[in-house]
């Protein structure tokens, strides 16, 4: 038998229709009172919802969350949290108000409740990003890792399809790649392939009726379960790719993740047999190839644009082949750059994988 190693954190995870009604016995919990409530410009209702839940008790809110957590956002937002005496913070929002959270607990050590209303994964890894002059780096930090994680179905229902169609493939590529990574265990394989089979079926549905709870709920429950596979397993070619793409040309990052994902498995698929049968297994319409279930899977949740739509320029794919091969990572397959050109290529034409 192989050695393989698996981190375990000792977080704790609520699910359910209304937990958020559990916020306050959490905060209490951890002894806190004043937390500085974080979330996104165009969800500042959640900052209502949570004060009103919490009787009027927190120290204040910050709402202007930032994608890809910029430094000065972060450096803005904690210097307010000192101005107000916060005790703790509770991030409600999809990635990018997690981020926030991760990012101000790493300066202060406070305790960071996390509310996830999107499919990213974010509040289960230990990855912190940070944007600084337009470069994006990422380090590792398992003491980042939220204390809390309140996963409330009900707050899933007003995500939009398309951002609901992103974000849940965003959560598949963390799955996908923990199957193929270099230190793949049994413990985030069995994550990935029900965390893929969760979101492959409950997607669609979610796109026939966003408000279909049972479907929301099969999407959050896949969602958490590919955000362990991130935290468990290195990443590869996939999200290297999606990095470049959304550090150096600004591409939006679940929108990337989305297009990337067929293309990524069908450069890799030579490589992974067994992988591949497996992941053929889980997505349905594959007819036994998993790149197929994919396209189709993207092209049903209506991903029909390319890179070239999300404001990539053509001339942008050679910095983009030469910005990832300068920094080289574990690959089950060699990574050369003609067929990553032409994986660009058609990725940015709109083709499927
Ligand atoms: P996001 O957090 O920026 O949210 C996208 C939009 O959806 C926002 O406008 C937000 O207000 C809105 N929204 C969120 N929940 C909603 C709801 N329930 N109803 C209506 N609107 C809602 O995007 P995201 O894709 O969730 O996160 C992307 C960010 O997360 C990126 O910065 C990415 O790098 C980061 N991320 C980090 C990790 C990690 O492990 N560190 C993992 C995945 C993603």
């Amino acid at each position: 038998m192989a050695f393989y190693e698996y981190n375990e954190s000792n977080q704790r995870v609520l699910f359910g229709e209304d937990s958020l009604s559990k916020l306050p016995s959490e905060l209490a919990k951890l002894g806190c009172s004043k937390p500085l409530i974080l979330t996104t410009p165009t969800k500042t209702s959640y900052v209502d919802d949570v004060a009103e839940l919490l009787n009027g008790q927190i120290a204040g809110s910050f709402t202007r969350v930032t994608m890809h957590t910029p430094k000065e956002v972060t450096e803005e937002a904690l210097e307010h949290s000192k101005s107000v005496d916060a005790d703790c913070f509770v991030s409600i929002g999809g990635g990018s108000a997690v981020g926030l959270g991760k990012a101000l607990f790493v300066r202060t050590g406070l305790p960071h409740i996390c509310i996830p209303t999107t499919y990213a994964g974010s509040e289960m890894t230990p990855i912190v990003g940070q944007t600084e002059n337009r470069i994006k780096v990422t380090h590792v930090d398992r003491k980042a890792i939220p204390a809390v994680v309140i996963y409330d179905v009900k707050l899933t229902l007003t995500l939009p399809t398309d951002i609901s169609a992103t974000s849940g493939l965003n959560a598949m590529a963390h799955a996908v790649e923990a199957l193929y990574a270099q230190d793949a265990n049994p413990i985030t394989s069995v994550f990935a392939i029900k965390g893929i089979q969760t979101l492959a079926s409950s997607l669609p549905q979610i796109m026939n009726n966003p408000k279909d709870i049972a479907a929301r709920s099969d999407a959050l429950l896949g969602a958490w379960l590919c955000g362990k596979c991130l935290a468990g397993a290195s990443v590869s070619l996939h999200h290297k790719l999606c990095h470049v793409l959304g550090g150096t040309f600004n591409l939006p990052h679940a929108e990337t993740h989305a297009i990337i994902l067929p293309h990524a498995l069908a450069y890799i698929a030579p490589s992974i047999p067994n992988v591949m049968k497996e992941l053929a297994e889980s997505i349905p319409n594959s007819d036994g190839n998993a790149v197929n279930g994919l396209n189709r899977l993207v092209s049903k949740l209506g991903i029909t644009y390319s890179l070239k739509d999300l404001g990539m320029k053509a001339e942008d794919i050679e910095l983009a082949v030469e910005t990832l091969l300068k920094k080289p990572f574990w690959s089950p397959r060699q990574i050369e750059s003609d067929a990553i050109r032409e994986l660009l290529k058609r990725a940015w034409e709109g083709k499927p994988a």
